[in-house]
């Protein structure tokens, strides 16, 4: 950003005029978010994992905020038709607030023992599918390849930067407009940022709840990123969008996908269950800006801004 930019505020006070004022306006609108508004807990259903999000607490939040308010801004530029140069440098402020929270939040969840930090690699190919799971419902169309070969053992060195991440942002943006609701049939349980005992600060996610056996969809096409199992989250599905945000599925009792696979919008990727820190089967459906836990954006509303609605009664097939 450094040389051009600079040469850009020196040669036209009146840009420079204007993306002062532009900055004004984004730090009043951070200003005026209710400083409850968006608060989170991180430790989602993970109450007896060991998360203690040292590091994930009102920062984050912040950080979260002024990306979803970043992102915003680059929306409107969209829309009103602004100089590419002007929606590249909105962008560009996007992506710089989510990569500073990105290496934040990925040394945490490392420290913390998270296992999509700990373990990108996708071990969820050695977990036990279905043991969990009271009554799964025969699927006809299950295939054999649902069981995720082995990883290799060695550490992996492959972790994505978000530099890299955000390459394939860009590439991915077309072909990701189709969107729709993780499951075809549920009531909605716990909502986001609901309090309970059941969280160590805020549910960090919406919840679906459900019969063990449901099929869970993927609700955009993307990547998957990651496939863990064992912590509070139980097993679960981590994917990466096109728009740069990544989706969670956890507490399945069967995963059908592996890491790296391509996945399109309404592609079934498990079967809800019951696995991990749960009081009973349901779906835990958590959209972030990041992999890691501490990045999370309402779900619901995320969701609408795709034109999916999810309501509180059982949606019609
Ligand atoms: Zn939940």
């Amino acid at each position: 950003m450094g040389r051009e930019h600079h040469a850009h505020l020196r040669a036209a006070p009146g840009v420079r005029a204007a993306l002062l004022a532009l900055l004004a306006l984004l730090l009043l609108a951070l200003a005026t978010v209710p400083a409850g508004a968006g608060s989170h807990g991180y430790a989602g259903n993970t109450g007896n994992t060991g998360y203690d999000g040292n590091n994930r607490g009102g920062d984050a939040a912040r950080a979260v905020r002024a990306h979803e308010a970043a992102r915003e801004r680059v929306e409107r530029l969209r829309e009103s038709d602004a100089l590419a140069s002007t929606i590249k440098d909105a962008e560009r402020r996007r992506r710089t607030v989510r990569d500073g929270l990105w290496d934040r939040l990925r040394a945490g969840a490392r420290g913390s023992g998270d296992p999509v930090a700990v373990d990108p690699s996708g071990r969820g190919g050695r977990c036990r599918f279905g043991q969990r799971s009271r009554s799964p419902q025969p699927q006809p169309q299950s295939k054999p390849q649902s069981q995720p070969k082995p990883e290799p053992e060695s550490e992996p060195k492959s972790e994505p930067k978000p530099a890299s991440e955000s390459e394939s942002e860009s590439a991915d943006e077309s072909r990701a407009d189709r969107w729709t609701a993780p499951m075809r049939r549920y009531w909605l349980s716990a909502g986001y940022a609901a309090k309970g005992s059941r969280w160590a600060r805020r549910h960090t996610g919406q919840d679906f709840a459900v019969n063990s056996g449901t099929p869970v969809y993927a609700v955009g096409t993307g990547t998957v990123r990651a496939t863990t199992c064992g912590d509070g989250f139980g097993n679960q599905v981590l994917i990466r969008h096109g728009d740069g945000y990544f989706t969670q599925y956890a507490h399945l009792s069967r995963i059908d996908v592996r890491k790296d696979q391509r996945v399109t919008a309404g592609q079934r990727i498990g079967l809800s269950g019951a696995s991990g820190n749960v009081t009973g089967p349901h779906l835990h459906f958590e959209v972030r800006i990041t992999p890691y836990l501490g990045s999370e954006v309402a779900p619901l509303p995320w969701l609408r801004r795709k034109a999916v609605l999810v309501s509180g009664t059982p949606a019609a097939r």
